[in-house]
């Protein structure tokens, strides 16, 4: 008899949910953390780069009270304040993580877990004993920590992760950002807005290289026009950390150019964390940093499955999260899908937000698409106008023959929240019309939604 029907190794938004949904289907469950229950996302990612993130965006409208016909004088930071707020939102999450798990009657196995043959995990707790433990299935989701580039070795000090971006005990004057990715973008703004001088330093042409070519020009301009100095298509080759801060050098197309400041925030990727947890023993196969699996996230060994961060998909919360609801799904024998990464929705919660999914217009033009193109800029948006947030726009692409929603990217105000829709959309196959059919309220940011869908069948309102 096995100690367990189900362990999941790692109690990141993959390894939790999926404890849970094995909980709900009858699996008598444990998971192994060996540090704060809720991963990365919880303690160091979505959530705590969010609670920065609002700090920023209160602080900038206090700047801006005027423009609302308000008065807010002496404002100012506190920076320790903000830092202690973020880590308080953070750690009650984790909590939160913790009565989820006893609510679900989930046995939480603290401590270092390593992969053993015969479906067993060796689990070495903070007194150094380690105990064995059998199941019938082992999910990994050991999720990923901050990628170190050669010419960037992180020391904690100067040249930071995102771990230690998000806990300075102080503010620097200046920094250096490599990397435009949500995370880089996403501390560019918050330091920028806080007072920080940012560099955004950017290997590819355009920054949130992810994003559609137009979302990124109008995200550069948003980011000028705030402060920051964004060098694209320039790669860091050098730090020289030897004085009192930091000299950087950059390869641009113009030649080098040496950068000052008194921090580098490195963040160019993720490395998953696929070494010493067992797999080479157990010969479970990796190809590229990540941990092969089938649709349903089985492994090359059977009984071992892998979710997360640590497996090819998009290395996001809500991906992590409900590939573990699949491979458990199935693993109960219940008719699933395989998920379908097409309709994954990104989002960068910078001021303005940029959020998109599905196809960019030049992947559709690549894909020989042929495609129908709507725009609605928010400053013709009567929400966006009275809030005093009207940059931005929603593009979006649509097969010109068969309606389909190719894609939808957008940038402004709320509109991480907005993308749901088109989500959803695209999930039932809805064809533009039908969304043009689908009365939106007034006034909303989500009637840009509407008006791009129009606009893209030369129906559009409001231009
Ligand atoms: C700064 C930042 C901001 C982010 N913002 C967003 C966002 O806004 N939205 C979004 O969708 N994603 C965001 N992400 C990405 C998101 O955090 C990850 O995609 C997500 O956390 C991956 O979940 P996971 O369960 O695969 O792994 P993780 O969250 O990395 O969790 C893995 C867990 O496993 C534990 N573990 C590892 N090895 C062992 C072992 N041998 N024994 C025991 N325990 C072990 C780790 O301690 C960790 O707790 C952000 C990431 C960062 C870094």
């Amino acid at each position: 008899m096995a100690d367990f029907d189900v362990i999941v190794l790692g109690s990141g938004p993959g390894g939790y949910v999926t404890a849970i949904r094995s909980s709900q289907l009858g699996f008598k469950t444990a998971i192994i953390e060996k540090e704060s229950l809720g991963g990365v996302c919880l303690n160091w990612g979505c959530i705590p780069t969010k609670a920065l993130l609002k700090s920023a965006q209160v602080f900038e409208y206090l700047k801006h009270a005027e423009e609302y016909g308000l008065k807010a004088e002496n404002i100012d930071k506190d920076f320790d304040g903000v830092v202690k707020r973020s880590r308080k939102v953070a750690d009650d999450m984790s909590k939160g993580v913790q009565f989820l798990m006893k609510k679900n009657k989930i046995e939480v196995l603290k401590g270092y877990g390593t992969l053993k043959a015969g479906k067993k995990v060796a689990v070495k707790g903070e007194d150094g004993k380690e105990t064995e433990y059998t199941a019938k299935h082992i999910i990994i989701a050991t999720g990923a920590r901050s990628r170190e580039l050669p010419s960037l070795k992180q020391d904690g000090k100067k040249i930071i992760g995102y771990r230690e971006a998000m806990t300075l005990e102080k503010q620097p004057k200046k920094m250096i950002v490599v990397g435009s990715g949500a995370i880089g973008i996403e501390f560019a703004y918050f330091y920028n807005s806080m007072g920080t001088e940012v560099t955004v330093v950017e290997y590819l042409p355009n920054i949130v290289p992810v994003e559609d070519e137009d979302i990124s020009k109008q995200l550069e301009r948003s980011f000028k026009k705030a402060g920051v100095k964004i060098m694209t298509a320039s790669e860091v080759t050098k730090v020289d950390t030897s004085g009192d801060g930091v000299k950087a050098t950059v390869k641009t197309s113009k030649g080098e150019e040496v950068l000052e400041a008194d921090i580098v925030l490195s963040a160019v990727g993720i490395k998953s964390n696929i070494e010493n947890i067992g797999l080479e023993d157990l010969g479970i196969k990796t190809d590229k940093d990540k941990i092969v699996v089938d649709d349903f996230y089985q492994t090359n060994v059977p009984g071992y499955y892998a979710i997360g961060d640590v497996t090819p998909g998009q290395a996001l919360a809500h991906v992590a999260s409900a590939e573990g609801i699949l491979c458990v799904e199935k693993i109960a024998d219940m008719h699933v899908e395989p998920l379908d990464y097409g309709n994954i929705p990104g989002c960068t919660y910078c001021m303005p937000e940029v959020a998109s999914v599905g196809l960019t217009e030049k992947q559709a033009k690549d894909k020989g698409l042929d495609i129908k193109i709507g725009k609605f800029p928010f400053s013709a948006s009567g929400k966006a106008k009275a809030s005093g947030t009207p940059d931005g726009f929603v593009k979006v692409i649509f097969d010109a023959k068969y309606g389909e929603w190719l894609g939808c990217h957008m940038i402004g105000a709320g509109v991480t929240d907005m993308i749901a829709e088109a989500v959803v959309a695209r999930k039932l196959e809805t064809t533009g019309h039908e969304i043009l059919k689908a009365v939106h309220p007034h006034p909303t940011m989500s009637e840009a939604v509407m008006e791009a869908v129009a606009a893209a069948y030369d129906e559009v309102i409001h231009l």
